[in-house]
């Protein structure tokens, strides 16, 4: 198969080829796919997109009228696919559902320890010769109760790091899941007793219509002064202008995220020789020392990224059979 791979970055180009060992022929694109961008794809059979293409209807239609009926997504989320439309035009769209849970509840970990003992201020005192421990001063997570919002592969791998430190967690799940209830020290509960007594709370829930916003001015008012709040979901489960009042009035102790509402063009790039950030919002974000911000590299480890290549490979593979990928996603 011919496949525009759109959006390709130099930290997956070499896992994609490997992956593929010239099975397919790969046109390995850096532009994301748009309404303007999708003209590159003629000629090809299918293509393959990330997390901040775009492939809603119009780029759909146009894809199908150059004949291309397939979509590989190199992610998990699939909220830049039509779905609906994807179906009215026979387009098959295929994703990698499981990577590493591993990598993003590790990174989740990383975020709550670089906060909790204020690891980035600590570094640039050290490279000033400053060697002072004033204003340093963190909590053992022993003891702590951590709101787990999200209970599917990757919150129950977070749980299972948060039970080794000794934590006690709350968890919240329209599902309940049958291995995190029979975790000790672990209980099921409603959103409202989780902000009401968890320490700290972190989001590992997809994006959806009903948990859009779900950490806005009213659930923040719930939570205990002080909370830790971590998201590396996806970005529009914060209100973010919400959570910057937070933390101006001090309700909120820390944040950190590996998601942004607005990080469509912004994150995935290097924008350093910019003068000026446009965003007033992440600019708001960055000037707090109690805010941890990664651009959504959760994901990135070698074991993610090979599997991330292999199954996106092997889902080339199927539709190049005209069979169907246990991968396949459908309205
Ligand atoms: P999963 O599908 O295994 O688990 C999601 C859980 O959310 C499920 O248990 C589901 O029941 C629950 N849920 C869904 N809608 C809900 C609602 N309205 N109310 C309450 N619970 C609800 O997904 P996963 O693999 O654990 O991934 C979770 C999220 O992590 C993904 O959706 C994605 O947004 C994010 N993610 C981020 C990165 C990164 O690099 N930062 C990488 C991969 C995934």
């Amino acid at each position: 198969m011919k496949v525009a791979v759109f959006s390709v970055h130099n930290f997956e180009r070499d896992y994609l080829i490997k992956s593929n060992a010239g099975r397919h022929e790969l046109i390995l694109l850096p532009t994301p796919l748009s309404e303007s961008t999708v003209a590159l794809a003629r000629g090809c059979d299918a293509v393959s997109i990330f997390t901040a293409d775009n492939a809603k209807a119009g780029v759909l239609t146009e894809l199908s009228r150059m004949g291309i009926n397939y979509v590989a997504i190199r992610a998990a989320g699939y909220n830049q696919v039509d779905l609906k439309k994807a179906k009215e035009l026979n387009i098959k769209v295929a994703r990698v559902p499981a990577y590493s849970p591993y990598a993003i509840a590790e990174h989740t970990i990383a975020l709550i320890l670089a906060l909790n003992r204020k690891l980035m201020r600590a570094h640039q005192r050290v490279m000033d010769l400053n060697f002072s421990l004033d204003g340093l001063v963190g909590f053992d997570m022993n003891g702590k109760t951590v709101g787990v919002i999200g209970t599917g592969k990757i919150g129950t791998v977070f749980i299972q790091i948060l039970r080794g430190f000794g934590c006690k967690v709350l968890a919240y799940d329209e599902f309940k899941n049958p291995i995190v209830e029979q975790m000790a020290g672990v209980s099921y509960t409603d959103f409202d007793s989780l902000c009401k007594q968890s320490d700290i709370i972190s989001l590992h829930v997809p994006l959806n219509d009903g948990t859009r916003y779900m950490i806005n001015s009213k659930t923040i008012a719930l939570m205990k002064p002080g909370v830790m709040l971590i998201n590396t979901s996806r970005g529009a489960l914060i209100k973010t202008k919400d959570v910057i009042e937070g933390l101006k009035s001090r309700h909120i102790g820390s944040l950190g995220i590996d998601v942004y509402e607005e990080e469509e063009g912004l994150f995935f790039y290097d924008h350093s020789d910019a003068d000026i950030l446009e965003d007033d919002t992440i600019s708001r974000l960055m000037t707090f020392k109690n805010v941890l911000i990664t651009a959504h590299q959760a994901f990135l480890t070698e074991t993610a990224l090979t599997n991330i290549a292999d199954t996106t490979v092997s889902n080339l593979d199927y539709f190049s059979r005209r069979e169907s990928s246990p991968n396949e996603i459908s309205a």
